[in-house]
């Protein structure tokens, strides 16, 4: 019997995660998903097939404009397994004493909420086993997967990581969010120091050094991270790559392709036919790879917020039922979705 899954938020990330669970209808069954609006969203799920489910108070609005409810957010509930929550951050927390936690339901949260939402603070390649079994998952944000991932890689080809800095130039809007900004600047995003992306790495790589700045900026692509890692030991340029080439979610961007901005990395993820042109990969642009006095490494990449925790989403299921080991929810995963890394041969 495939685990029943409700999707709580149909937005950015909801609609990514319903598209993804349906691909894997051996494991998981997308019972419907929640949403408060009735709105072309709303109509594209139906059209998909997918049961839209709202609130009591909420029935009417969807009736006026003729788009059909399969019932109510509790009747949704008494149905599936678990929820994965995608609401907007800070909702989820209030979903989880309103709704999830009294019908013991457990649940899947998403990188807006606080750490102490979840049991365990998630990412697939840095700490997959501690989730397995976990009532409560966080999958941490877009910048956080990215950061886990890249460090993830280092940590399990057994290299020792003195400190981690990481300079975030963040998008500053989705492409449909009209009313965010900026649209003429460049904000320190937060001013302080550190940026929350430091401490949230902690929450799933308790023992790194890192501190992380960020600014804002008037693009909806992707985020671009600088990243200098400093290692106990020397490296060289040749190990980084083998070890980055060798790491699932991981995709090294070539030099001298034209593929050496985030607008042309986009442009190729159309090209080549991803739907919504979403990159699920850490863009690792391999020209920007440069060790300096042995064991200082830097390098840039671009991260596709929109898309980048999907495959992660799909993992915390497995974890959390039991489903599969890690490198075998990684495998099928990957597989399955279509990543560019796909068939990797691991050597950790
Ligand atoms: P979004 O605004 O695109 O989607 C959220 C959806 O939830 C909206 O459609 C909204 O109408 C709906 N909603 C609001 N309250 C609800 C409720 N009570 N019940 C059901 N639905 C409700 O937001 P998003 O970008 O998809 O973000 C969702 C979560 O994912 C947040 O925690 C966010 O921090 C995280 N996240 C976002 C990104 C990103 O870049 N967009 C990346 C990684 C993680």
């Amino acid at each position: 019997m495939p685990v029943r899954v409700g999707i709580f938020g149909y937005g950015t990330i909801g609609k990514r995660v319903a598209d993804a669970v349906l691909k894997f209808s051996d494991e998981f069954e997308l019972v419907g998903v929640v949403k408060p609006t009735p709105d072309y969203e709303a109509e594209i799920a139906v059209s998909k097939g997918i049961k839209v489910y709202t609130y009591s108070d909420k029935l009417k609005d969807f009736e006026k404009l003729g788009i059909p409810v399969a019932g109510t957010a509790e009747e949704l509930l008494d149905k599936v397994d678990v929820v994965i929550d995608a609401t907007p951050g800070k909702v989820g927390k209030e979903m989880k004493e309103k709704y999830y936690a009294p019908r013991g339901k457990p649940a899947i949260f998403q990188g807006g909420e606080k750490a102490d939402v979840a049991d365990v603070s998630f990412n697939a390649l840095a700490n997959y086993d501690r989730a397995v079994g976990a009532k409560y998952i966080r999958v941490v944000s877009c910048n956080t997967t990215g950061i886990c991932r890249l460090l993830a890689s280092f940590l399990l080809h057994g290299l020792k990581i003195r400190k981690v800095r990481v300079y975030l130039v963040r998008r500053g809007a989705d492409p449909k969010e009209h009313k965010r900004g900026p649209i003429n600047d460049v904000v320190p995003d937060p001013v302080t120091v550190p940026s929350h992306h430091g401490p949230d790495v902690k929450t799933v790589i308790p023992e790194i050094n890192i501190v992380t700045m960020a600014v804002a900026v008037p693009v909806t692509l992707m985020h671009l991270h600088m990243v200098n890692i400093e290692f106990e030991t020397n490296v060289t340029r040749e190990d980084i790559i083998r070890m980055l080439e060798e790491t699932p979610r991981i995709m090294l961007v070539p030099t001298g392709k034209r593929m050496d901005s985030i607008a042309q990395l986009i442009e190729w993820a159309r090209d080549i036919g991803r739907y919504r042109n979403d990159i699920m990969e850490n863009c690792i642009f391999e020209g920007s790879i440069t060790v300096v006095d042995g064991n200082d490494v830097y390098l840039s990449m671009a991260i596709h917020q929109e898309s980048i925790v999907i495959p992660e989403n799909i993992d915390a299921l497995r974890a959390m039922f039991k489903l599969a080991d890690k490198w075998t929810s990684i495998e099928k995963t990957d597989k399955v979705l279509g990543l560019i890394t796909s068939g990797k041969k691991y050597k950790f």
